[in-house]
């Protein structure tokens, strides 16, 4: 990467910059050393030659296109095999993301993603052990974290309606539900029951969508506000293309939780030079910028900010303000964030 900015910000400056991340899968969040040594103590089969086996577990390069992404995923989920791992993987991503210099972050997990790869981990179990793995991680070091309930697009109804369920269950540990995987062939109306029914619990949505390139990412976007009650959006960076869709993201003040990395990595836009984040900032559309899978991608939320910087030419006033939208719009309680974060 090269730049010829005048006041270029080191990458040790950006990592030591507080930071909020509010879009960060838990279950594609693994250190690598630890999955290469629980790969190992599972005996999964992948390649011995080390040269091979981050792109074996791992997304390193762009992939086709974001369903490439999500079926690589696959390969990672036969490591999330037990409760003590599960507790080992939250308590290192908070330490990691600490460590990146985050101070405040939101951790968003599908629990049908991870039982469904190992039957013996029930939702409960799941979410527990996560929780165990948070509370060490927030005895030592001051941050503050969430957790978000993903449900996945895949699902069929009756196991939508496990996970809400589930979700509005543990809603005094939950901050809110999401919905991901691929858009296509999944209308939004299909999902609106279930996020009325967590809304109505109490518990805050932010939505998935507008992601990939599409002709109908403007008309998706508007339906996760509309009809699915999202309050942020997951991604959105298609916006770009549909003035609507942005007057209405600034009218309402929802804000994008724009992965610039992520959006390279599944070709939502070929390089970072054409990545919409600065167009939508000028344009006023509020954004927040965030790592998406920082295991899988063997990233930083600090590489995303590098690549804003030299890229997209964002500022260090930029980075303030795009973590100022962000912490404004955390749904972690006022009390627990303004602890940890020096305004
Ligand atoms: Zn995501």
């Amino acid at each position: 990467m090269t730049s010829n900015l005048s006041n270029q910000l080191s990458s040790q400056q950006l990592r030591s910059l507080p930071k909020v991340d509010l879009h960060r899968h838990l279950d594609c969040s693994m250190r690598w050393s630890t999955l290469l040594e629980i790969a190992t103590a599972l005996k999964l089969d992948f390649p011995q030659n080390p040269q091979k086996q981050q792109a074996h577990f791992l997304v390193t390069e762009p992939m086709v296109n974001l369903e490439a992404v999500l079926n690589k995923f696959l390969i990672a989920q036969k490591v999330l095999a037990s409760e003590e791992i599960l507790e080992r993987l939250a308590f290192e991503a908070c330490e990691d993301a600490f460590n990146d210099g985050v101070r405040i972050l939101e951790l968003r997990y599908a629990p049908t993603f991870i039982s469904d790869g190992h039957t013996k981990l029930t939702f409960e179990k799941i979410h527990q052990a996560f929780l165990r793995g948070i509370k060490r991680a927030k005895i030592q070091m001051p941050m503050a974290v969430g957790l978000i309930c993903i449900l996945q697009r895949v699902l069929t109804n009756d196991r939508l309606d496990a996970v809400t369920k589930f979700a509005i269950e543990n809603k005094s540990t939950l901050l809110a539900v999401d919905l991901a995987d691929n858009e296509e062939n999944a209308e939004p109306k299909r999902f609106a029951p279930y996020f009325e029914a967590a809304r109505n619990a109490g518990l805050r949505v932010t939505i998935h969508t507008g992601e990939a390139p599409n002709a109908k990412a403007g008309q998706w976007i508007l339906d996760a506000i509309h009809i699915l009650g999202a309050e942020r959006i997951g991604h959105g960076v298609q916006a770009i293309h549909f003035p609507e869709v942005m007057k209405t993201l600034i009218e309402k003040n929802i804000p994008l939780e724009v992965c610039p990395y992520s959006n390279y990595l599944t070709q939502a836009f070929d390089n970072y030079e054409s990545h919409p984040l600065k167009r939508l900032i000028d344009a006023g559309v509020p954004v927040t910028l965030n790592s998406d899978d920082p295991g899988m991608f063997a990233s930083t939320l600090s590489d995303d900010y590098l690549i804003a910087h030299q890229h997209q030419k964002l500022s260090f006033i930029d980075f303030y303000k795009c973590n100022e939208t962000a912490y404004k719009h955390s749904f972690i309680s006022e009390a627990e964030k303004s602890r940890v974060w020096s305004r």
